[in-house]
C-alpha cells in the first residue's frame, strides 16, 4: 500500500484504481485514506484542513460513494441509502459486506448496483467539482454491479475526466469483469492480523479480544459488528448447533437443521465459516488453557467445545465444514448438506 501512496506522491496515480482484498482486509479504509490525500488542501491528508474534516465525516461534496443496496428507495439510486452508509462506515471503519447487508436489510435480498445508479454517477461527474479541486468516486463492491450496468461503468473508466479519480474497492476481485480489471491500476491489501484486533479492542477485556479474534479473524469488520450487536454474532446459534452435533440425537439434529435452513442463505454461510474458524482456532490455539464463560458475547463454553475437538477429528471437521460451504455456494439443497455436515461433525467430535 505504501506504493499506492507513493504513486500519488510522484503524481503517477492512475485515474482508475482497483483496491482489493479478501474477507477482513481493509480496502475501504485504504480508499478513504487515499481520498483524504486527493482532496486535502495541501495534498497530505493533514487532518486539520476543512477538506480533511469533511472527508473524515464522509461529507465532502467531491467525495462520491456508490455501493450495493436494495431496490425500493425513492430515487432507485445509492443516494437513498447514503445516510445509512455513512453511519455504518463511521461506526465501523472496517465495514464488511456482511455487516452492510445486515444494516440495510433483514431479508435474504441480493444487494446490487443497478444501471440507474451508474447513470446517476455519470450525471454527478458531468458537473464540475464543487470545491474546484480533485474529485473522487469510490465504488464499493463493484462485483455487485448488474451485468447491464458494467458497460456503462467501463465507459466511465475508459474516458478519464479531468481531476477525477475512480477508486474501485473490491472484496471479490475474481467476480469482476476482466475488461474492468484490466483498465484499473491494481492494488492488493494484506489480511488483518491479531494485532489489528488487539489495537481496535484495546479497551476490552483480554478474553473478549481473544474470543473475537478467534471467531472472526481476519474479518475485523464482522468482529466490530458482533461486538456492537451481540444478537448478530450467531454465537448462541453456533453453540447450540455444536451441542446438538456433539450429542448426535437424530430428532434434535433434524430440528436444528430445519431451523438453520430457514435462515437466509448468506447467514448460514457466515455461520459455517465462523464455525470453521472457531473450531480450527479453538483446537490449534488450545483454548483449554484460557478461562472461559465470561465473554461479552453470550454463553459459550469454549473449554468444553474445544476439548470436544480431538486430534483425530480436527482434519475431518475442517473438511466437512469446508465442503458444506462449497455445497451452499453451489446451491445444493441446504437441508441435505446441513444434515450431512451435522452427522460428520458428530463422528469427528467422537473421533471415529
Ligand atoms: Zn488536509
Amino acid at each position: 500500500m505504501d506504493q499506492l501512496f507513493a504513486a500519488h506522491g510522484g503524481k503517477k496515480l492512475h485515474h482508475a484504481n482497483l483496491i482489493y482484498g479478501g474477507a477482513g482486509e481493509d480496502p475501504l479504509g485504504i480508499a478513504l485514506r487515499l481520498s483524504a490525500i486527493l482532496l486535502c488542501k495541501t495534498n497530505t491528508a493533514c487532518g486539520t484542513c476543512r477538506s480533511c474534516k469533511r472527508v473524515e465525516k464522509l461529507e465532502h461534496p467531491d467525495l462520491n460513494f456508490t455501493f450495493p443496496f436494495v431496490s425500493g428507495g425513492n430515487t432507485g439510486t445509492a443516494d437513498d441509502f447514503l445516510k445509512e452508509f455513512r453511519s455504518a462506515l463511521l461506526k465501523n471503519p472496517f465495514l464488511d459486506p456482511d455487516s452492510w447487508q445486515r444494516q440495510i436489510t433483514s431479508k435474504n435480498q441480493q444487494l446490487q448496483i443497478p444501471v440507474k445508479e451508474i447513470q446517476n454517477l455519470q450525471q454527478k461527474l458531468s458537473l464540475t467539482a464543487a470545491e474546484g479541486g480533485n474529485r473522487v468516486l469510490i465504488i464499493w463492491m463493484p462485483e455487485q454491479i448488474k451485468a447491464a450496468a458494467s458497460n456503462k461503468l467501463l465507459k466511465l473508466i475508459e474516458e478519464p475526466l479531468p481531476n477525477t479519480f475512480i477508486i474501485l474497492v473490491s472484496h471479490r476481485k475474481n467476480k469482476l469483469l476482466p475488461t474492468i480489471v484490466s483498465r484499473c491500476a491494481p492494488w492488493s491489501c494484506k489480511p488483518l492480523n491479531e494485532s489489528s484486533f488487539n489495537q481496535h479492542f484495546a479497551n476490552s477485556p483480554g478474553q473478549t479480544k481473544r474470543l473475537l479474534s478467534m471467531v472472526f479473524a481476519p474479518n475485523l469488520g464482522a468482529a466490530i459488528t458482533a461486538y456492537d450487536d451481540p444478537e448478530s454474532t450467531q454465537i448462541d446459534r453456533f453453540a447450540e448447533w455444536m451441542r446438538t452435533c456433539y450429542k448426535g440425537v437424530p430428532v434434535e439434529i433434524t430440528s436444528a437443521v430445519n431451523e438453520l435452513a430457514s435462515l437466509p442463505k448468506e447467514s448460514v454461510k457466515t455461520l459455517i465459516l465462523r464455525s470453521l474458524h472457531f473450531l480450527e482456532r479453538g483446537f490449534y490455539h488450545n483454548v483449554q488453557n484460557t478461562s472461559t464463560n465470561a465473554t461479552d458475547l453470550g454463553e459459550i463454553n469454549v473449554q468444553k467445545l474445544s476439548s470436544a475437538v480431538v486430534p483425530k477429528g480436527a482434519a475431518d471437521i475442517t473438511q466437512s465444514l469446508s465442503s458444506c460451504l462449497l455445497d451452499l455456494e453451489r446451491n445444493i439443497h441446504v437441508k441435505t448438506t446441513l444434515t450431512h455436515t451435522s452427522y460428520a461433525l458428530h463422528s469427528a467430535f467422537r473421533g471415529n
